[in-house]
């Protein structure tokens, strides 16, 4: 596995522009769906499912007010890696892992418990209304409800910690080790396969990844 790593990083190496051959690369996933019109099945779908936990979740509430508890706060994210650079590499991978979210949006009673237990006088109707809100009129073609061309359409203290706190191997790789936490630079290698699908140089002092123009693949 570790040679088949090496293998393919040396291959992306040898197709990135000069210049750039002392940058740590991130080796990600890609997502090439398409953005269409969310259809009202998925949309009714994900409502009656999130209705259902939702009501789970305000039962779970008045139990935990009669004992007194309150549920677990979120959990910290498990690396301190460069939010920017977090977020320039997700967006040239284009939210692969999203797709996984569905008509469930990883939604489920404790995240919905935390929601309800931040907003004490909102009644779960209400609640699902709020989830509601934020569903957009296009998403990707069968991924997460909420997975849109400019990223998640769900505020992030509405997520689960799950979508909050998920590094896919490529960022664990490229933010692990001793250096990779303060990383300021690095290139996004978003990849279906061993095809590089696209490129973008990600840099902490910029607004957004700049995608890189790769040479050609070499002949075999
Ligand atoms: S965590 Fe990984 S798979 Fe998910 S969007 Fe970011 S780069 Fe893509
Ligand atoms: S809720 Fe947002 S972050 Fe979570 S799977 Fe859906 S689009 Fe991705």
């Amino acid at each position: 596995m570790q040679q088949v790593t090496e293998q393919l990083t040396q291959r992306c190496r040898e197709r990135l522009p000069s210049g750039t051959s002392q940058l740590r690369l991130a080796i990600l996933p890609t997502n090439s769906r398409e953005v269409t019109p969310l259809p009202t099945e998925r949309r009714d779908d994900f409502l009656a499912g999130l209705r259902a936990r939702m009501l789970t979740a305000a039962a779970r509430r008045e139990e935990l007010a009669a004992q007194e508890e309150t549920s677990e706060p979120p959990s910290p994210l498990p690396l301190p890696g460069e939010r920017a650079l977090l977020i320039q590499a997700c967006t040239t991978c284009r939210g692969s892992c999203c797709q996984l979210g569905d008509t469930k949006a990883y939604l489920g009673v404790e995240t919905l418990l935390r929601f309800l237990n931040q907003h004490p006088h909102q009644s779960a109707e209400e609640a699902v209304a709020v989830y509601e809100s934020h569903l957009p009129e296009h998403s990707y073609d069968g991924s997460c409800v909420y997975h849109t061309k400019r990223g998640c359409g769900l505020p992030t203290e509405l997520r689960s910690d799950t979508c909050n706190n998920f590094y896919c191997r490529g960022l664990r790789a490229f933010f692990g080790g001793e250096e990779g936490p303060t990383q300021q630079q690095g290139i996004a290698l978003s990849l279906s396969g061993q095809e590089i699908v696209r490129a973008a140089m990600m840099d902490t002092g910029t607004p957004q990844a700049v995608a890189l123009e790769l040479k050609a693949p070499l002949q075999p």
